[in-house]
């Protein structure tokens, strides 16, 4: 019987790990938490989502939520669990964190096939047919060593921040509101809101606010789709306003007062306990933290679960080492997955861990088996990991449609996207169809 290790018992290492055992395949699953610990994570538990608890759309036509219909098409194992654990936001698929990993944690556990170790991995183990290296943005650094050495590549560290969480009995309900954008009702978020002076006072404190000092090994390369608020700040007065506080479509729902900024806070659990602060990512000191953010119209009296802070983020030069099935071009029974390919955020890990593990099963079971090209978006995620850039040095990215091959012809902005959509979903399902033999052998729950 083939023998698979994967190595990360992340979003991508656990979606790897339960696709493979429904393919009736046996998986050594290595995890470092709880005995070494990452920056971010603080459990011991499978698949931590160590920031946002939003996976991000689940409303058609967008690419995020297109990338989710397709995993959902392919019977994703993690995604079927963030829905079993799914709190209300809007159309966004947040999760209650907790239970979602522990959920996680139970079907692996209940998996005959897949037997998790506790252990920090620093060079790849022996005696397996197949790896999956599935270590994340936050690899041990003896592993990323390592890493180095064996590719002798490039290897990337730049900063993401996170957002502080609050404790929901320690907002003032009195001038803060629920409501979503746009809609009539009470809504799902909670809003602080702004007048002109208030938003003044809290911009001139958040300028000159102290940051934490940068270690030695982390440059200042901020990826910008998770930005600190600060920096988004220093860009310019009106940058927060246009940007996470758009006031736009959030007028008192009651009143119909307008304001001049808006924060806003997502429900963290089931419960409804804790929120996080949308977008407000940040270095700045944990003391500073307490000032500035209590200046917030209801927050004066805030009670921080977590505070946010500055992490480290790595991945490999992907399209110089692998090929389209996520296996490396020099060591082929070698796979990589998650965000250390080069892919960004939670569902395009599970999607990599997703395909890494497909591959796998198909080398396994003798089954040729060629994605879809970027005419759908799984296709789009590993054409960004495998391809060369046109110009410049490899950068990591998030799903979004222009990674898809475009219409072929001009389309308004809406038509294009519901185009895509349909596109790619037609063509998910004809090429799950026509690999209905290789599906098939998945039944092992
Ligand atoms: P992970 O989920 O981190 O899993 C890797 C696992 O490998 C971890 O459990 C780790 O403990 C383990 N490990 C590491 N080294 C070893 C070793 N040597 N031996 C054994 N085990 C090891 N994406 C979003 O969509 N939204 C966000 O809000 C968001 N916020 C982020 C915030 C931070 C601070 C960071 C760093 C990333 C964030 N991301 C976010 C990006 C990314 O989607 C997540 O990091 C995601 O968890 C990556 O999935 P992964 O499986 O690649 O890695």
């Amino acid at each position: 019987d083939a023998r698979v290790a994967i190595i990360g018992a992340g979003l991508a290492g656990s979606e790897a790990a339960l696709v493979l055992a429904e393919y009736g395949i046996s998986v050594d699953l290595f995890e470092m938490r709880p005995h070494t610990m990452t920056e971010a994570h603080t459990s011991s538990k499978p698949a931590e989502l160590v920031c946002s608890n939003s996976l991000k759309s689940m409303e058609l036509p967008s690419a995020h939520a297109l990338l989710k219909e397709e995993l959902s098409l392919l019977e994703s194992p993690l995604l079927e669990i963030a829905k079993m654990s799914a709190v209300p936001a809007g159309s966004a698929l947040a999760v209650d964190r907790s239970l979602f990993s522990a959920r996680v944690e139970e079907r692996i556990r209940a998996s005959s096939k897949i037997t998790l170790h506790r252990k920090e991995i620093q060079r790849l183990p022996k005696g397996y047919d197949y790896t999956l290296i599935a270590t994340g943005p936050l690899t041990s650094s003896s592993f990323s060593d390592y890493l180095q050495e064996l590719f002798a590549r490039d290897n990337f560290n730049f900063y993401d921040a996170i957002a502080p969480i609050i404790d929901a009995e320690s907002i003032d309900m009195s001038k803060a509101f629920s409501a979503s954008r746009w809609s009539d009702g009470p809504g799902d978020y909670i809003n602080c809101p702004f007048t002109k002076k208030e938003y003044d006072q809290f911009y001139s404190a958040l300028l000159e606010a102290d940051e934490v000092k940068r270690h030695s090994f982390e440059d200042a390369a901020f990826f910008e789709a998770c930005l600190p608020i600060e920096v988004v700040a220093r860009r310019g007065y009106d940058t927060l306003r246009f940007g996470m506080m758009k006031p736009v479509g959030l007028d008192h729902p009651k009143t119909g007062e307008k304001f001049f900024a808006v924060c806003q806070l997502r429900q963290e659990n089931v419960h409804g306990t804790a929120y996080n602060m949308v977008g407000f990512q940040t270095r700045m000191t944990f003391g500073e933290q307490d000032r500035v953010l209590r200046m917030i119209p209801g927050l004066e009296e805030a009670e921080f679960l977590r505070h946010g802070t500055i992490h480290r983020n790595s991945y490999l030069n992907s399209p110089d080492l692998l090929q389209r099935d996520l296996s490396f071009l020099e060591y082929p029974n070698l796979f990589l997955a998650g965000q250390l390919t080069g892919n960004e955020g939670y569902t395009e890990s599970i999607c990599t861990g997703h395909c890494a593990a497909q591959s796998i099963a198909g080398r396994i079971h003798n089954y040729s088996l060629d994605f879809p090209g970027n005419v759908t978006a799984i296709g789009g995620v590993l054409d960004h990991i495998t391809t060369p850039p046109l110009k410049g040095r490899y950068t990591p990215t998030n799903i979004n449609f222009s990674l898809l091959a475009p219409p072929g012809k001009k389309m308004r902005k809406a038509q294009r996207k519901a185009f895509y959509c349909d596109r790619s979903l037609k063509e998910m399902t004809v090429w799950k169809h026509e690999h209905g033999s290789f599906f098939k052998l998945r039944n092992h729950r």
